[in-house]
């Protein structure tokens, strides 16, 4: 039994070292260092952005892990090896630092200090009007990083709704559910953060058509995935008033090229996918411990649901 970490963006010596801190018998290959003799011992992949068809030449894996919170990069490889159980990191600090981050977001818009900052530029000592306009927050995708986001903005004193396949129930959070219940949702708020996985399903969801039912103005934060919005679309949304602006922290093509239109549009902010970043102390525990529950044929923590993609 044998373990390979296969993430080409990543510094694959850290997992390896931080897991054999913890367990010095384990026995782990980092991709492409794997020799040929070892792969039929490769029970356990871990991943991070793999390569295509690299997992399927290990006969005997029984998990693979995403090293990250999302799997879409997994899922995307047709050549994913069936059948093999697959989880994700989920981890609180995880879900604090990406509520923290759209907080700090809300507040920026809030309190405009975009504005301020333009008055300081100029030294400019003048009050605006306080026009504290009542943010009504939905919360597209009411998972493990949007539940915990959107229990903080309501308990923060804002109407605050989730939208989701199935219902929910959370205290202080409206719930609406399903494609029936969509139109409803996007008139009740005027702030939309899209927390959605990215699935078939979820691909090019922000798009001209769904923001022609928002209520005018509405303001967006995206810190899902870049597929989620047709980028096209954003700028023409801001001009018509559809949407008033918007927080952007992922991209279709990362990093953003320098010539992209984003960049220099004044209503929008851009943040190099760093909303909440993976900490490799709080994943490699749950990853040892998920390899340890696949050898001795236990229930996997954190596992994930191949036909939903999420
Ligand atoms: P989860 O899988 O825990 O939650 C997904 C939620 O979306 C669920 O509530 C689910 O509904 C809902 N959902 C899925 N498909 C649909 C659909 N078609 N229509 C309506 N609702 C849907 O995801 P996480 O909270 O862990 O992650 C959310 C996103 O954040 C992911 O895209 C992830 O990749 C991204 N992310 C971004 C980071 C960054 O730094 N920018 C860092 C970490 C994650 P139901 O509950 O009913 O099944």
């Amino acid at each position: 039994m044998a373990i390979v970490i296969i993430a080409p963006t990543r510094d694959t010596r850290i997992w390896a070292q931080g897991l054999l801190a913890l367990d010095p018998t384990l026995e782990i290959y980092e991709h492409p260092h794997v020799p040929e003799d070892v792969k039929d011992r490769i029970t356990c992949a871990i991943t991070w952005l793999h390569p295509e068809g690299s997992l399927s030449v290990f006969p005997n894996l029984n998990i693979i892990c995403s090293m990250g919170a999302g799997v879409d990069h997994m899922l995307a490889d047709a050549q994913l090896p069936k059948g093999v159980p697959i989880t994700r990191i989920v981890d609180p600090a995880l879900a604090w630092s990406m509520s923290n981050f759209v907080i700090a977001a809300l507040f920026n818009h809030h309190r405009n200090w975009e504005h301020f900052r333009k008055q300081q530029a100029g030294k400019r000592w003048a009050q605006a009007d306080l026009c504290e306009v009542p943010l009504r927050v939905g919360v597209l995708g009411l998972g493990v990083l949007g539940k915990d986001l959107a229990q903080k903005v309501s308990a923060l004193g804002f109407y605050t709704a989730g939208f989701s396949q199935t219902p929910k129930e959370v205290a202080g959070i409206e719930s609406f559910v399903g494609a029936s219940q969509l139109d409803a949702f996007l008139q009740a708020v005027n702030v939309l953060v899209c927390l959605l996985p990215l699935t078939p399903a979820t691909e090019n969801y922000l798009n001209a058509q769904l923001f022609e039912r928002c209520s005018p103005g509405t303001y967006l934060i995206n810190v899902a995935r870049g597929k989620h919005l047709v980028e096209e679309d954003l700028i023409p949304a801001i001009h018509s008033g559809q949407l008033s602006g918007a927080v952007l922290d992922v991209f279709r093509e990362e990093p953003l090229p320098v010539h992209h239109p984003f960049w220099e549009h004044p209503n929008i902010v851009i943040t190099p996918h760093h909303a909440s970043l993976t900490n490799p102390d709080a994943a490699i525990p749950q990853l040892l411990e998920n390899y340890r529950r696949s050898i001795q044929g236990e229930q996997l923590l954190n596992t994930v649901d191949r036909k939903k993609g999420y």
